[in-house]
C-alpha cells in the first residue's frame, strides 16, 4: 500500500491505522528534531498530493483486512504535514463514512490560521497540533518554518480552532535539551497553553535520528520540569518507549518500508515489532530493500537506525550523511 500503513502502536492513539496523504518530507517546517531528515525544499502551497480516491480505496482495503477491535484510531499522519493536502476535509469525512473508528489528525498546526483548514479539521475527532516554543525566537530556532508561517499565526490559528472545535485538542511538545526544556522556556509555553486551552499535552522526545545531529533529548530532570510546569495548565503525559506489535498488512518488505519511512528504527526494534516474521526474514527484507536503495542504515551516536534511503540526515552542522 502506498498511503496506508499499520496499524502501528501509538502512545497517544493505541493501535493506529496510519493514513499518509503527503509525499515524503512535504512540509512547510524544517524542525531540528525531525525524524524524517531535513525539509528540502519547504513546501508552501496546499495541493492534491495523494490522489484522494486511490487513498480512500486503500483505507477501505486496510479496514477490511483488520479484525474488529484491532484498530483504535484512523490517523492522518506520516511523512509530511497532512494539512498541506487540499482534500483533507473530504478524506476525513469519507473515512468517517466508512468506519465508526474515531479519526485523528497529527499536524504541526501551522495552517490553522486559514479558515478553510479549520473548517476541514472540524470533521476530526482529535487534532494534535505541535507547540514547541512559547516565543517567536525559539519557534524559529526549533521549527524553522517558512517565513509566512509565523509564530503569531500558529498561535492565533490554534486559538481560533479551539473556539469552534468540539473534539479533543491534544498539544504535542517535543522536548529538546537546552532549547525548550528550561524553566524559562517551559514557563513561556505554559502561558501560551493558557490561551489555547488544550484537553491534554503530550510531551515527546527526539528518540529517533534527528535532522540535526546536535539535537539532544531532554534528560529526566527536563521531562520532570516540563511535567510540573505544563501540568499546571493541562493534563500532561510523558514519554515511555512503547512496545507493541505491527499487524500484518501487505508483505514484509512493504511493511518494513512503510514503517522506517515514517519512523526510523534500530534493527532490534524492528525485530521486536515484526515478530510475526522470523528475525532472518526481517533481516533479509532489510538487505533486499537496501540492495534496491530503498532503505539505508544511519548512524546515531554509535547506534544504527534503518530509515528510508531518501531521507537526508546531517551528522554535524555542516556534514550531510
Ligand atoms: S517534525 Fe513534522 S512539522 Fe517538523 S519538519 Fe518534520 S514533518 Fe515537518
Amino acid at each position: 500500500m502506498k498511503y496506508v500503513f499499520g496499524p502501528v502502536p501509538s502512545r497517544r492513539l493505541g493501535q493506529s491505522l496510519g493514513i499518509d496523504p503527503i509525499p515524503l518530507k512535504t512540509c512547510n517546517w524544517n524542525c531540528v528534531y525531525c525524524q524524517l531528515g531535513r525539509t528540502m525544499p519547504l513546501t508552501l502551497e496546499r495541493g492534491e498530493y495523494a490522489p484522494r480516491h486511490e487513498l480512500l480505496a486503500e483505507v477501505e482495503q486496510a479496514l477490511a483486512a483488520c479484525q474488529p477491535g484491532e484498530i483504535d484510531w484512523a490517523t492522518f499522519v506520516g511523512s509530511g504535514e497532512p494539512t498541506l493536502h487540499s482534500g483533507l476535509g473530504w478524506m476525513i469525512r469519507q473515512v468517517k463514512a466508512h468506519t465508526d473508528l474515531p479519526v485523528a489528525v497529527i499536524t504541526n498546526g501551522s495552517l490553522l490560521f486559514l479558515p478553510e483548514v479549520r473548517d476541514e479539521l472540524l470533521a476530526a475527532d482529535a487534532v494534535l497540533p505541535t507547540l514547541d516554543a512559547g516565543n517567536a525566537w525559539l519557534y524559529r530556532q526549533i521549527n524553522r518554518a517558512a517565513p509566512r508561517f509565523t509564530f503569531e499565526r500558529l498561535i492565533e490559528g490554534i486559538e481560533m480552532f479551539r473556539k469552534v472545535f468540539t473534539g479533543r485538542l491534544w498539544i504535542e511538545t517535543m522536548l529538546v535539551k537546552g532549547m525548550n526544556d528550561t524553566a524559562e522556556a517551559l514557563g513561556e509555553i505554559a502561558l501560551v497553553l493558557e490561551r489555547l486551552q488544550p484537553d491534554h499535552v503530550h510531551i515527546t522526545l527526539p528518540i529517533r535520528p534527528p535532522a540535526e545531529a546536535w539535537v539532544r533529548l531532554s534528560d529526566e530532570a527536563g521531562v520532570r520540569r516540563a511535567e510540573q510546569i505544563l501540568g499546571k495548565i493541562a493534563s500532561v503525559s510523558v514519554p515511555s518507549e512503547s512496545e507493541a506489535r505491527a499487524t500484518r498488512v501487505g508483505d514484509l518488505a512493504e511493511t518494513v518500508l512503510s514503517i522506517v519511512t515514517r519512523h526510523p528504527m534500530r534493527e532490534a526494534e524492528l525485530l521486536t515489532l515484526l515478530n510475526r516474521w522470523s528475525a532472518d526474514e526481517v533481516r533479509q527484507a532489510l538487505q533486499d530493500l537496501a540492495g534496491r536503495h530503498q532503505v539505508r542504515a544511519v548512524d546515531r551516536d554509535g547506534l544504527a537506525f534503518w530509515s528510508a534511503a531518501a531521507m537526508s540526515f546531517h551528522t554535524s552542522r555542516g556534514d550531510k550523511k
